[in-house]
């Protein structure tokens, strides 16, 4: 399998799946990718989204994807990031678990993560990133031969930077038998 970041609009990847949301506890749309993935999907995605009753911070919920190269929308709601103290960290792994969770139940094999939680939420990429990716790198380490492809897609470059090296930190020899 392989791990990977790359430089992208998440809502053109037609390689994976499913791709990952940073939503709101709404689920109802708002700006950054969130607005992106949803303009993108077309009006469907918002009535389908009405029908699962929100998300907690954590959590994470899927969806059709509607209009967009994909199959399916994973929805996860990071937290915002008030200093570090309130248990931001705890909460932005189980966003990447719940998000692998979910895939896994429906058989899905790949996977494009979004830069949960540092935009509008605030929370540092350096911090951010480690936590990303260390938990994607634990969750596949429990679940081998689950997956074929995980990535980030990145907006800027700047935040690929971030991700590339928390990737190459573990060491593609990890990957091996995965
Ligand atoms: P959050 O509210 O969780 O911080 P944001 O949408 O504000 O979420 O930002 C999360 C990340 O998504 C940021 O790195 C932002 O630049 C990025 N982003 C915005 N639009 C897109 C897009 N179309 N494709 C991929 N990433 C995007």
């Amino acid at each position: 399998m392989e791990i990977k970041a790359i430089l992208g609009d998440i809502t053109k990847q037609a390689d994976v799946e499913a791709i990952v949301n940073a939503a709101n506890e709404s689920l109802l749309g708002g700006g950054g990718v969130d607005g992106a993935i949803h303009r993108a999907a077309g009006p469907d995605l918002v009535k389908e989204c009405r029908t699962l009753g929100g998300c907690r911070t954590g959590d994470a919920k899927i969806t059709s994807s509607y209009d967009l190269p994909c199959k399916y929308v994973i929805h996860t709601v990071g937290p915002i990031y008030y200093g570090g103290k309130s248990g931001e960290e705890e909460k932005l792994s189980s966003c990447y678990r719940r998000s692998l969770e979910v895939a896994l139940e429906k058989g899905i094999r790949s996977v494009a993560f979004s830069s949960i939680s540092t935009g509008v939420y605030g929370y540092p990429l350096d911090k951010a990133s480690k936590t990303g990716v260390d938990t994607v790198f634990d969750f596949v380490s429990k679940h081998p031969s689950s997956f074929d492809l995980i990535e980030w897609v990145c907006f800027d470059g700047l935040t690929l930077k971030y991700y590339e090296e928390q990737i190459n930190d573990h060491g593609r020899s990890a990957l091996r038998g995965l």
